[in-house]
């Protein structure tokens, strides 16, 4: 399964924006963007002007790294969007939010979706009482989320646990902490995903 391993920073100085791909830290005064607030590389400082076909890019470049998903597969998430009834670019963001690694995340068991998708592949959680390993699983209506008895003491998923009183929990998943269990209530709306996107624009890029 490829994953993009070189430094999360560098991909929100690109995007110049935070992407909070880091946990805890991004909340801090150690995040990149509020040390070096400029592109990476040589010439990271100097001004240029993006072309619409730049904008598009830049647009889809960032989707694809909020949610740690390599170009492949993201094209597919974006054929499969299409196929799908309704308007594309929410249908785009639908599918990736019910991602079981993006819900395990939402539900605050992870500080960051990299490090849900670790504790998934290392099959950490259940769906529907079964273990799964698989981070791209497309969580459904009704489908609940249990971290195992066994994964309960791990400190990082508690430290999370207490910091999802600051991300929030979105409409669409039901919550219990005490018994580390969620629930997906609904299918992800436009209006849950609060994360600047623009999704028409990729929708526009892979048009062309
Ligand atoms: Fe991005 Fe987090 Fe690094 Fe800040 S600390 S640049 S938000 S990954």
């Amino acid at each position: 399964m490829a994953r993009y391993t070189g430094p999360s920073c560098r991909l929100c100085r690109r995007q110049n924006m935070e992407l909070y791909l880091k946990g805890e830290r991004c909340y801090t005064d150690k995040c990149a963007i509020k040390r070096r607030n400029y592109p990476p590389g040589q010439h990271g400082q100097l001004r240029t002007k993006l072309s619409d076909y730049g904008v598009q890019l830049r647009e889809k470049q960032k989707v694809r790294r909020i949610y740690g998903i390599l170009e492949k597969q993201f094209r597919g998430y974006f054929e499969e969007a299409d196929r799908m009834r309704g308007v594309t670019g929410e249908n785009l963001l639908s599918l990736l939010e019910r991602r079981l690694d993006n819900v395990v995340y939402r539900l605050g068991f992870a500080a960051s979706r990299t490090e849900a998708r670790i504790l998934v592949r290392h099959c950490h959680f259940t769906l529907n009482g079964r273990k799964v390993n698989i981070p791209s699983i497309q969580c459904k209506v009704g489908d609940v989320i249990e971290l195992r008895e066994k994964s309960r003491k791990i400190a990082c998923v508690n430290d999370s646990m207490e910091a999802v009183v600051r991300r929030g929990l979105p409409q669409w998943l039901e919550l219990n902490k005490d018994a580390c269990k969620g629930v997906v209530k609904a299918l992800p709306q436009r209006e849950d995903i609060t994360l600047p996107i623009q999704e028409q624009l990729v929708v526009e890029l892979y048009s062309k």
